[in-house]
C-alpha cells in the first residue's frame, strides 16, 4: 500500500527533474543570445560569461608586456576576475560533475536541438580510431599553449559557438566559419557525442573534475534488474550498468553530462541524483 503511495511521488520527482533541465537549457540559450546580441560591443561583455574564454585568459601571458602599467591592468582587470569566475565554474564541476555540459551549455542545447531533427542520424558510422575521448583532451592543451604564445584567447577564433553566437551581432569570425560547418556535418550524421564527446575542450576541461565530483546518479546494485535501459538512453555511452551500478559507485564517468536521461528510462526509478 505504501509502496503504491510511494510511486506517484517518484514519477512527478521525475517528471520535475527532466523539465527542470530542459527548461535551464533553453533559459540559459535564449539569455546569452539576447547578452550577446544587446552587449557584444562592450568590450570582453558576453565573453566573461564562457568558463573558456576565463580559462584561456589565465594562461594568455598578459604579463609579459614591459611596463608595470600592463602588468596591473593584467592582473586586476582580467587575471583576479577569471580566476574568480572560473573558480564558480569549477565549484560547480566538483560538486555535480559535468552538469554545464547538460544543464547550461547553450552551444549542447542547439546541437542536442540540431541531432533531435537530423534525417541523417545513424546513416553514418564514425572509424572506430576517430572514437577517442583523449582528443579533446590534446585538443585543450594545444590551444592553451596557444593562448600563451599568442596572449590571446586562441580558441575563440575556432569556436563554433562564437560563429552563431557573435554571428548574431554581425561580428563574423572567419575562422570559425569552417569548424562551424564540420561540427554542424559531424552532430548531423554522428550526434551531439562526437563533439562533446571527442573534441570540445571545455568538456575536457569540465571532465577533468568528473572522477572525483561528489554528488553523483547512483543506484543500489542489488535493486537493478539488468534490463540495460539506462545504457540504452545515454547518449554519451557510458556504460552505467557494467562500469557503476554492478561496482556499487556513483556514475563518475568523465563522458557523463547529466542529461538525467537514464534515471528517466529506468522502468523502476532506482537512479538517484544528487
Ligand atoms: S562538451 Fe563542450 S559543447 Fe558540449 S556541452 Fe560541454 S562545453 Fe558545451
Ligand atoms: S544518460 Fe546518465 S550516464 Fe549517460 S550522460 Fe546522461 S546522466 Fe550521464
Ligand atoms: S534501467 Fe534501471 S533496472 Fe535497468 S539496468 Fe539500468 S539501473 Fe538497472
Amino acid at each position: 500500500m505504501d509502496e503504491e503511495k510511494e510511486k506517484p511521488k517518484k514519477e512527478n520527482n521525475r517528471v520535475t527533474q527532466k523539465k527542470l533541465r530542459k527548461a535551464s537549457q533553453v533559459l540559459v540559450l535564449i539569455l546569452v543570445m539576447v547578452l550577446t546580441y544587446l552587449v557584444y560591443s562592450v568590450a570582453f561583455s558576453v565573453c566573461w560569461l564562457d568558463p573558456m574564454w576565463h580559462l584561456q585568459a589565465l594562461f594568455a601571458n598578459r604579463f609579459d608586456m614591459g611596463t608595470d602599467t600592463y602588468f596591473m591592468e593584467g592582473l586586476t582587470r582580467i587575471f583576479v576576475p577569471s580566476v574568480l569566475i572560473l573558480g564558480a565554474f569549477v565549484l560547480l564541476a566538483i560538486l555535480f560533475g559535468r552538469i554545464f555540459c547538460g544543464w547550461f551549455c547553450p552551444f549542447g542545447t542547439m546541437l542536442d536541438y540540431i541531432e533531435g531533427i537530423s534525417p541523417f542520424r545513424g546513416k553514418l558510422h564514425l572509424p572506430r580510431e576517430l572514437k577517442d575521448p583523449g582528443i579533446k583532451y590534446a585538443i585543450l592543451i594545444g590551444f592553451l599553449i596557444l593562448s600563451f604564445m599568442t596572449s590571446q584567447e586562441a580558441f575563440c577564433e575556432f569556436c563554433p559557438a562564437g560563429t552563431v553566437l557573435k554571428g548574431l551581432t554581425g561580428h563574423i569570425i572567419f575562422l570559425s566559419i569552417p569548424v562551424f560547418i564540420v561540427t554542424l556535418f559531424i552532430v548531423l550524421f554522428y550526434g551531439r557525442k562526437t563533439w562533446c564527446s571527442y573534441l570540445c575542450p571545455l568538456g575536457a576541461f569540465f571532465a577533468l573534475f568528473t572522477r572525483f565530483h561528489l554528488f553523483g546518479i547512483r543506484a543500489k546494485k542489488e535493486d537493478c534488474t539488468k534490463c540495460f535501459m539506462c545504457n540504452k538512453a545515454c547518449p554519451m555511452d557510458v556504460l552505467v550498468v557494467e562500469k557503476y551500478i554492478q561496482e556499487g559507485k556513483k556514475i563518475n564517468d568523465p563522458e557523463c553530462i547529466k542529461c538525467m536521461d537514464c534515471v528517466d528510462a529506468c522502468p523502476i526509478k532506482i537512479l538517484k541524483f544528487p
